[in-house]
């Protein structure tokens, strides 16, 4: 098997699995055409939990952080937790942070409070990050630039990217689910957008209006595995091998190859998460 694909967000760290489930899973992802994931954590102890898996599995790298869901039960101690568990080998990004402003579970105050926080976290320590905004655009963006994500400093901290828009800010929209227009703004800023499972729904026209117009060095591909399964499998768990399916539908929308997707989302991937 050619292993040309890179899920740039996964969630092998998922708590429902026992240990015989994950090994299945671990197995079936290194038979597949997958090279690289990224274990997305969630909490602090799914965050421990991909470091592990990064430090066990060479195609594995991990992201650490609190999702606005766990926002209301996070303390400080945390970010001190988080800052620590950057600086373990193969830790390649903070995330996912962010604001859900869909399922509400923690307040808004305190999911944008704890948000800046681990944004400020990121900037301290140079490191790029894997942001959940869902129903939260308005504020996402604002919150954003008034935080410093697009800031010089922070620009300067990373290699520029090739392509019109090669300043790269370390800002990952994962699973993308606004509008071309923003998107636009977005890249143009220096951020990158991630697609997943959602752009092969039939009546997804937003997602594909972005794939379109979104030049393809400013894309990633994810799973979120086990959510935002992909056509054919919707309505299954989700894994990392399905991000074939996403990369199939880029290249249909594109007009393009799947192996040129797939070779060219890797190799964004790799620049973003800085991985030789
Ligand atoms: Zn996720």
């Amino acid at each position: 098997m050619q292993k040309i694909l890179f899920d740039s967000h996964t969630h092998i760290n998922n708590e429902d699995f026992d240990d015989e489930s994950r090994a299945q899973l671990i197995s079936e992802i290194e038979d597949s055409a997958v090279a690289y994931a990224v274990d997305i954590g969630f909490d602090i102890a799914s965050s421990q939990l991909a470091v592990q898996h990064a430090q066990t599995y060479d195609w594995c790298y991990a992201a650490v952080g609190v999702h606005p869901h766990d926002a209301e039960d996070m303390t400080d101690d945390d970010l001190m937790t988080l800052k620590e568990l950057l600086k373990q080998p193969k830790v390649v990004a903070l995330g996912e942070i962010g604001l859900d402003y869909f399922r509400d579970i923690s307040p808004r105050d305190i999911q944008q409070k704890r948000f800046v926080q681990q944004l400020n976290v990121a900037y301290e320590a140079g490191v790029p990050v894997t942001i959940h905004d869902r129903d939260s655009h308005g504020d996402m963006m604002e919150i954003l630039k008034s935080s410093g994500a697009f800031s010089e400093a922070r620009i300067k901290t990373f290699a520029s990217r090739p392509g019109e828009f090669s300043k790269d800010a370390g800002i990952l929209l994962h699973c993308y689910s606004g509008s071309a227009e923003q998107a636009r703004q977005y890249i143009k800023l220096g951020a990158t957008l991630s697609i997943a499972g959602p752009v092969t729904y039939k009546n997804n026209h937003k997602t594909a209006a972005v794939v379109r117009e979104i030049p393809l060095e400013y894309l990633l591909i994810e799973t979120d595995a086990p959510y935002l399964t992909p056509e054919p499998y919707r309505g299954k768990p989700n894994k990392s091998p399905y991000a074939e399916y996403t990369a199939r539908k880029i290249a249909e929308i594109k007009g393009i190859s799947y192996e040129e997707v797939a070779a060219q989302t890797l190799a964004n991937a790799k620049r973003y998460f800085r991985i030789d």
